[in-house]
């Protein structure tokens, strides 16, 4: 065997179990499909790409419609596979070797893992016990590590929290590094970081396709931030990185905002609908701005809470064992039926240890 790099030997990899049951909600996708005018026009310009091409290695057509979109131009938009790839391509370009990276934790694990991958050094700054950051906590990490990258995930994941703006803006104030808003889920909460954009500002905000845009499968996010930052980006992705098929998926999606609108009114109903019903059951339930909601369940322990959910046929996230989330479980709001079955299996099993 050929020994891997030192600095790699003793990270694990990311793992997200998959369980073959009838209704999943553990990776917080959207429940319902694109709509299907979207598949249509999607099929039609695929019969007419020129396979034999490569893509259009500026995906030009694909930032113009996201600047559109979010009202700024096109050099301030960088796309990449998922937003996991617009975080890597980041952090490659900004951290790597020699430098430094800031989480609040708990967040969204690859955050730190990509920063580790590519060599950095990674600081993790505490969360309080109900999951808020505390400006002291901000201002001690990024006075005492100054570092290059620091990561602000709202909505956060796995907690749903939803940052206030002051967080962000005393970030930007205090640090001499990137500020990235992870903002994965921002179009379920009442306020997005994009209108705190400008040239002068070192803050950069990422959004993905694989949410709201009910388009996990096709692996598309993007960065909207200063042009400055985004033409250094192009210098370390690989070139044609984003497929033709990729591009025309993302530039059709965006003329469908009033359905994903829809969609998120949906989803955000049946959230409070969830957190409503799952309060009235002994679990502390976590206010969320996601499409998802943190509980832990106050009768029972969460890795037995989380079996009796799988043997009655819902898969949720277990989150029990990890680093400051002991009992704690992740159930991503699904349709409306699929809420049924998992509130009903829940009351059934936390009802059943509170009484044994
Ligand atoms: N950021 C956050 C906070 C996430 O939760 C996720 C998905 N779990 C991602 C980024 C990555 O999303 P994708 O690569 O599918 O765009």
């Amino acid at each position: 065997m050929i020994p891997v790099r030192d600095d790699l030997r003793a990270l694990a990899g990311y793992h997200s179990p998959q369980v073959d049951v009838e209704i999943r909600l553990n990776t917080n996708e959207s429940p319902v499909a694109p709509p299907s005018a979207w598949r249509d026009a999607f099929a039609a310009e695929l019969s007419r790409v020129e396979w034999h091409r490569y893509p259009d290695r500026s995906a030009s057509e694909l930032r113009t419609a996201i600047a559109e979109l979010h009202d700024v131009s096109p050099d301030m938009v960088f796309a990449a596979n998922g937003s996991n790839e617009v975080l890597q391509t980041i952090l490659l370009a900004y951290a790597g070797f020699g430098r430094t990276v800031a989480t609040f934790e708990p967040t969204y694990q690859m955050h730190a893992q990509i920063a580790r991958v590519v060599g950095s050094t990674v600081v993790e700054g505490e969360r309080q016990a109900d999951f808020t950051l505390d400006p002291a906590e901000v201002r001690r990490v990024v006075e005492t590590h100054d570092p290059h990258v620091t990561f602000l995930t709202s909505p956060n994941n796995p907690t749903g929290l939803v940052e206030p703006a002051e967080r962000i803006d005393e970030l930007v104030e205090l640090s001499n590094g990137l500020v990235v808003a992870d903002e994965a889920y921002a179009q379920f909460a009442d306020w997005s970081a994009l209108s705190m954009l400008d040239e002068e500002s070192p803050l950069v905000v990422t959004r993905t396709f694989s949410k709201t845009w009910s388009m996990a499968g096709v692996r598309l996010g993007y960065v909207v931030g200063p042009s400055w930052f985004i033409a250094e980006l192009h210098k370390v992705v690989l070139p044609y990185h984003l497929d033709t098929a990729k591009q025309i998926a993302g530039r059709l999606a965006v003329r469908f905002v009033d359905e994903m609108d829809e969609r998120v009114a949906a989803i955000v109903s049946e959230r409070v609908r969830l957190s409503t019903a799952m309060r009235a059951m002994p679990i502390d339930v976590t206010p969320s701005g996601a499409n998802f909601i943190l509980f832990r369940p106050i009768a029972g322990r969460g890795r037995e809470v989380w079996q009796g959910l799988i043997d009655r046929g819902v898969l949720v996230r277990d989150c029990s064992g990890w680093p400051r989330l002991a009992n704690c479980l992740r159930v991503t709001v699904g349709t409306p039926a699929e809420n049924d079955a998992f509130l009903s299996a829940l009351d059934e099993i936390v009802m059943k240890a509170a009484v044994s």
